[in-house]
């Protein structure tokens, strides 16, 4: 990274006062900077360039900038690039800056900045503080020496603590624990006027529930004290298929009511003809089972798959399959199409990253990646499978990449 000392000439939105601040030298206007951090993980918006980028080796560094353009009478826009795995721009800012939170866990020897610190109170139990630069699966690394893991996930781990409880951070264990930002304590956030303001349900509770889905809009998080639960060591991981889209959410619906001792992750598929039965979302099905879904997905052209998980441990190691056997139980799948395996904790959360790694390796990551999230009722299901899933997706034949569908529940969000 190459560090210049002077701002765009031809941006006037960013005063020449900010090379007078400390700062100066962690901020660059280097083409390649200005173009790495306007990239992300959408690739539909390319052109939104922010006029500087910080690399902060610490808190106050986001904190002098945020300071100096909010006392500016035309303040300039300040973004928080997480991961930068948005679709659509989101963490861009149009002649701003683009502030690299990544840059802090550089610095992680810098005794402000939070990195994962694990703790115990009799009030909150065990939690972890962490930085909003923090990936995921670093959160999930670090608490997993304590034996202990955060209760909601989101299906890729290689993301940002501040990128995801910006959005919502959802996952197949969210009927059961609320999304991400349902399992959040407290928060360090700096404000649009530069405070580092510490808030949580009963602490600034507005700028709390502001900020937690906030899209980036209400402040930039630092630090986020996470809820964490004692963490299984292995999964049984199962998937059923239907033909039948009413059946397969009944069933889905079903399993999220099951309180006492049900399921930790429910999620679902669609599967058609022409999508790859193991996507990158992972690899599940041995050649001879995918031999035999793709000879009915031929008759069926279109079919649901059905996932589950159940956590153990040594503990209930000798009853685990007597406990899914119960759960599984009166379900309407397809007689012969229920697929099953057994592998670690880790190895399921972190399922995603080895499709990741084929496709980078072939280059086929880096590609446009418009995606859709919709909350769809219960009530309007079944016509939304017969208007789009059936009507146009079906029909028109022209998506091969992963459509999932899951259900949750309103009370836990
Ligand atoms: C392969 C893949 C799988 C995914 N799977 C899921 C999934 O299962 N469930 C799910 O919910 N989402 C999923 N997502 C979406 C993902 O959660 C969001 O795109 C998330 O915002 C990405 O985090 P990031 O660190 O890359 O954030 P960025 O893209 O860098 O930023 C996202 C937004 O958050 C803001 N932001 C970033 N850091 C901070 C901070 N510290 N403080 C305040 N605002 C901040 C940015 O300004 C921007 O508005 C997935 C994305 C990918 C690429």
């Amino acid at each position: 990274m190459s560090i210049l000392g002077k701002l765009n000439p031809w941006n006037p939105s960013i005063p020449y006062e900010i090379l007078s601040l400390n700062i100066s030298s962690k901020l660059s206007t280097n083409s390649h900077d200005i173009k790495e951090s306007s990239k992300d993980f959408g690739k539909i918006i390319q052109e939104i360039l922010p006029a500087a980028v910080l690399y902060p080796s610490c808190v106050n560094d986001i904190i002098d900038l945020i300071q100096f353009s909010h006392d500016l009478s035309v303040p300039f826009h300040v973004a928080a690039k997480g991961h930068g795995h948005s679709i659509r721009g989101q963490a861009m800012a149009k002649n701003g800056v683009i502030v690299e939170m990544s840059s802090l866990n550089n610095n992680i020897n810098n005794n402000e900045n939070c990195g994962v610190r694990v703790s115990w109170d009799s009030g909150l139990g065990f939690y972890a503080d962490v930085g909003g630069e923090q990936l995921w699966i670093d959160v999930l690394r670090s608490t997993l020496e304590y034996g202990l893991a955060p209760v909601s996930w989101t299906d890729y781990l290689y993301l940002t603590v501040g990128g995801t409880l910006s959005n919502a951070g959802i996952s197949g264990q969210t009927f059961r624990y609320g999304p991400q930002i349902s399992n959040v304590h407290e928060m360090d956030v700096i404000t649009g006027k530069g405070e580092l303001v510490t808030c949580s349900k009963d602490m600034n509770s507005e700028l709390f529930f502001g900020v937690l889905g906030g899209l980036g809009q209400f402040g930039i998080i630092t630090r986020a004290r996470i809820v964490l639960d004692k963490a299984p060591t292995r999964v049984k991981w199962v998937r059923m298929l239907y033909d039948d889209f009413s059946k397969f959410t009944k069933d889905q619906e079903h399993l999220i009511s099951i309180h006492h001792n049900g399921l930790d992750y429910v999620e679902g598929t669609l599967m058609m003809e022409q999508s790859s039965l193991n996507n990158w979302r992972s690899s599940f099905f041995s050649p001879s089972n995918q031999t035999k879904i793709a000879s009915s997905l031929s008759k069926n052209k279109i079919m649901y798959c059905l996932e589950i998980v159940k956590y153990y441990d040594d503990q209930n190691a000798n009853t685990i399959d007597e406990e899914l056997k119960k759960l599984v139980k009166g379900l309407k799948y397809l007689g012969g199409f229920m697929f099953k395996k057994d592998v670690s904790f880790v190895e399921f959360l972190n399922r995603v990253r080895s499709g990741e790694l084929e496709l980078q390796s072939k280059g086929k990551w880096d590609v446009p990646h418009p995606w859709l999230n919709l909350f769809v009722p219960k009530s309007s299901i079944m016509h939304f499978h017969a208007a789009v899933f059936v009507d146009i997706i079906l029909r028109q034949n022209k998506t091969t990449g992963p459509i999932l569908v899951y259900p949750t529940s309103r009370k836990r969000v």
